[in-house]
């Protein structure tokens, strides 16, 4: 290539560059402690409420305190609402009045995953299930025969809370749903992949051991709520008001030879959630207000009071805009949003749903999105030209490795985040996230670099002028 060409090549055409080709040495080494920092958050939160109660306790241990309405706030102020044990919401008050808009990265903190249904407990063929009822897209297929931990709330009738962990700790026992064995499974293997494994048949195996004589009925069904009884003092009732999930088993883990992805169930979108608090979290006297939202019900439409679309986030800016005398509209109208949530990485494997040059790669930094949906961009809030060009300036001037991707091929599919519900808001919102491998499956991976950036990303955002 003459040098003529190379020389016009460069300027002129865009660059697809690998982020190890250009991460400085300082940001490489950097990368390492905060992804070793995210996998223990990620180990301590395997649920929205799990992940809501570790943002609160490192928040406090960097000085974040609890927000209570008309309290005071000056700049420099580091205050958060845990909104019903299920979301956070993080701000520190920057220089400027929130007339002027506030810098916010929204994340969510659920995750795909397994419900117990109200009723859950029953016995067949004197072996013990739970029945479950599937929360988020998840592929079904993917959750039987891998060993399964349960996690979450029993609220009893004296108005107490039972927090539950079954199978968390080290040497404890699983669960398991279990699979047709391949000599029995040649009618199973005819049906397409989302009806060979029903909803109805996710039931979890709980145990096999009966108790009392071999004419009693119920004998294994009673073993398992004795042992209930016995480590959480509930009976079968209780189920009525318990929120347990099923989660995959085991810890996030660094995934190849060169160490270079982390694998772990939950990193849509703990894996921007995380890099959207820790980046908050080492905030100081930022110029404007920085807000950082971490969502619960973003894997399900974003509904219901602790998610997106409530008001909850509404009363909390409202609150913080109140005690500045600023009116929430205004502060609205200023503000700007990154919508901080995972994109699909190209995965050669699949090769024929992505487009390839406008996919999300591995190791190619933080993925922005103007847009997400499906079906001709339905259910996107898209971004204008502008909000793009903002972020760009943004994350150029912050040394952020970035790229700019949607999710698939066009008629292949799609996807949703809470953009949208920032954007209606009439807060300038971006999608921006990590590119995930295998998303919502039991264990996804994602580049450590990708996280890293992420961060910085969202750290560009909350020190913007
Ligand atoms: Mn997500
Ligand atoms: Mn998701």
């Amino acid at each position: 290539m003459s040098e003529e060409v190379k020389e016009l090549k460069k300027k002129l055409l865009a660059g697809e560059e690998n982020g190890y080709d250009t991460i400085s040495a300082e940001d490489a080494a950097a990368m390492e402690d905060y992804c070793a920092a995210y996998k223990i958050f990620l180990n301590r939160g395997k649920t929205e409420r799990e992940c809501a109660a570790e943002a609160v306790r490192l928040a406090e241990e960097k000085g974040f305190r609890p927000y209570h309405r008309s309290m005071k706030v000056q700049p420099g102020d580091k205050v958060y609402v845990c909104n019903r044990g299920k979301g956070v919401m993080l701000a520190v008050i920057g220089t400027q009045s929130l007339s002027a808009g506030a810098q916010i990265a929204a994340a969510h903190i659920d995750s795909p995953r397994l419900d117990l249904k109200p009723n859950p407990l029953y016995e067949e063929s004197e072996m013990a299930y739970f029945k479950t009822h599937y929360y988020g897209g998840l592929r079904k297929y993917q959750w039987v025969t891998i060993p399964l931990e349960l996690h979450g709330v029993i609220a009893l009738r004296n108005g107490t809370t039972v927090t539950v962990a079954l199978g968390a700790e080290e040497g404890e026992s699983k669960f398991v749903i279990t699979d047709l064995l391949p000599h029995l499974g040649s009618e199973q293997s005819k049906k397409p992949l989302s009806e060979a494994i029903p909803g109805e048949s996710l039931n979890i195996l709980l145990g096999s051991r009966p108790m009392g004589e071999s004419d009693d009925t119920d004998r294994t069904r009673l073993q398992i709520m004795k042992l209930l009884n016995e480590k959480y003092g509930i009976t079968e009732d209780d189920f009525t008001s318990a929120e347990l999930e099923a989660v995959p088993a085991g810890k996030s883990v660094d995934i190849g030879l060169d160490r270079s992805l982390i694998g772990s169930y939950g990193h849509d979108d703990r894996v921007c959630g995380y890099a959207a608090l820790a980046a908050i979290l080492e905030l100081s006297h930022p110029k404007k207000t920085a807000v950082c939202m971490l969502a619960d019900k973003e894997e399900i439409g974003s509904m219901g009071v602790t998610g997106m679309q409530s008001a909850a986030f509404d009363t909390f800016m409202h609150d913080l805009c109140e005690s500045q005398g600023v009116l929430l509209r205004e502060c609205y109208e200023n503000s700007f949003c990154l919508s901080a949530d995972v994109t699909a990485a190209y995965d050669p494997n699949f090769a024929d749903v992505f487009e390839k040059k406008n996919s999300a790669r591995i190791n190619h930094g933080l993925g922005i999105c103007k847009y997400t949906g499906a079906r001709g961009k339905s259910g996107a809030s898209d971004a204008s030209a502008e909000t793009v060009a903002y972020v760009r300036r943004l994350l150029d001037a912050a040394d952020v490795i970035w790229q700019i991707s949607e999710l698939g091929k066009v008629d292949a599919g799609g996807g949703g985040t809470v953009a949208m519900y920032m954007a209606n808001r009439n807060i300038a919102t971006l999608d921006a996230g990590v590119p995930v491998l295998s998303m919502h499956a039991p264990f996804e991976v994602v580049a450590k670099l990708d996280c890293y950036m992420t961060y910085k990303g969202c750290k560009a955002v909350f020190e913007a002028e």
